[in-house]
């Protein structure tokens, strides 16, 4: 099957020791059937010690303290690698943090904004996002009506908070939430990690959202949105429009760049890679 990519993507390689939140940590690593196959096909201690380190029916990692996986080194490097190549990690180490999405004849590959290499290259990309679609697909609804979409959030005469009006606007949305109302809202969500609640109880006493106006963030709000409609259009425009606003409400209270990075990566951690918690933020807004 055909696989496309947007403007960006080639610029990904994994950061390995220098990243600070590894997906090495904390998740949860599951072994596809071809891995586990391979793994039972090894010799020799170290072979011994991948298969004594996977449990489960469905086979995974038993992860170590601090939720480490087994194979993550003290330098932040993975053994499995080290030892056997990157042809011997499950699909799911592999493949992270990419995502696809799957239509008739093509897929659309991209990067999860849950990885902070891949969140810095996304949200400082100063080309407009752009993806090749195969001709056969740009007279299709769909595809039109988001190239549609992406002609409005990426207007650079305006900014992002009228681009974003606009596109409520033309949906019959209303793009002005109380901050109170979201902090009950992903608080009623599912939760993974303590620092995201801290990220929340910004929202309490909150007004509005500050740094839609600031000109230095006019680009990282606008591939903000753009990388919400491109990962979730199938599920309408809610989602990015109220992604934005709670991640502009949360980060208007960041301290630096650096900070807001953060944020981003928390919130497609705790909410793009749990089904339940996609699925209620796309119908907040119906
Ligand atoms: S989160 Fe991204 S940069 Fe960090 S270890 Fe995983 S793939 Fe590499």
């Amino acid at each position: 099957m055909k696989e496309i990519f947007p403007n960006y993507y080639e610029k990904f390689k994994c950061i390995a020791d220098k990243c600070k939140h590894s997906c090495c940590i904390g998740w949860e690593i599951d072994i596809d059937e071809d891995t586990m196959d391979l793994y039972n096909s090894l010799d020799g201690e170290f072979a011994e010690k991948i298969r004594a380190s996977i449990k489960g029916e469905v086979p995974h990692f038993v992860l170590k303290e601090g939720e480490r996986c087994p194979f993550l080194n003290k330098s932040g490097l993975c053994d499995i690698i080290l030892k056997y190549g990157d042809g011997a990690i499950s699909d799911i180490c592999y493949l992270h943090p990419r995502f696809s999405n799957f239509y008739e004849d093509f897929a659309e590959t991209g990067l999860g904004l849950c990885c902070e290499e891949a969140a810095r290259i996304i949200l400082t990309e100063q080309e407009k996002f752009n993806i090749p679609l195969p001709s056969e697909a740009e007279n299709v609804e769909f595809f039109k009506e988001r190239a549609d979409v992406f002609d409005i959030l990426q207007n650079r005469d305006t900014t992002v908070l009228k681009r974003f009006e606009a596109l409520a606007e033309k949906y019959h949305f209303r793009f002005e939430f109380s901050n109170e109302e979201l902090y009950d809202f992903y608080m009623s969500l599912e939760r993974l990690d303590e620092p995201w609640e801290d990220q929340l109880e910004k929202l309490k006493g909150a007004e509005g959202v500050s740094v839609f106006e600031r000109q230095d963030l006019q680009i990282f709000f606008e591939q903000l949105a753009c990388y919400f409609v491109f990962r979730h259009f199938e599920r309408g425009i809610g989602f990015a429009l109220l992604s934005c606003w709670v991640l502009g409400a949360i980060c208007s209270d960041c301290k630096n760049f650096e900070q807001m990075l953060d944020v981003v990566r928390m919130y497609s951690s705790e909410i793009e890679y749990s089904e339940d918690n996609t699925e209620k933020v796309s119908a907040f807004l119906m």
